[in-house]
């Protein structure tokens, strides 16, 4: 009998730190760079932020009845580029030294 209960316990406790991921994951989401509705993606090269370029977006993903962008072309060297949420920017390394693009909303 309490082995059932510990073991009841531990399946709680592991339901727990689950949700807990979860949570931490969904959190993690909410900085998803979505397309914006006129499909036109301006970047910001974080280490030279003078001035704004035009990025292609390569790939999107219907989520929760949004656009996400999941590939989008380097402006320098047309590669793609995925999402680091960490850094809250598409991140190239493909051309030498690492590019870091942050986008920027054109209104
Ligand atoms: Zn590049």
């Amino acid at each position: 009998m309490g082995d059932i209960m510990g073991r009841r316990q531990t399946m709680q406790e592991k339901y727990k730190q689950q949700m807990k991921a979860y949570r931490k994951k969904r959190m993690k989401v909410e900085n998803t760079p979505f397309l914006p509705p006129d499909g036109n993606v301006l970047v910001m090269d974080s280490l030279n932020p003078t001035k704004t370029l035009k990025a292609e977006v390569l790939k999107t993903q219907e989520r929760q009845h949004r656009q996400v962008i999941i590939h989008l072309a380097c402006p320098e060297c047309n590669s793609p580029m995925d999402w680091d949420s960490n850094w809250e920017a598409f991140i190239c390394t493909k051309h030498g030294k690492k590019s870091i693009y942050e986008i920027v909303s054109n209104d």
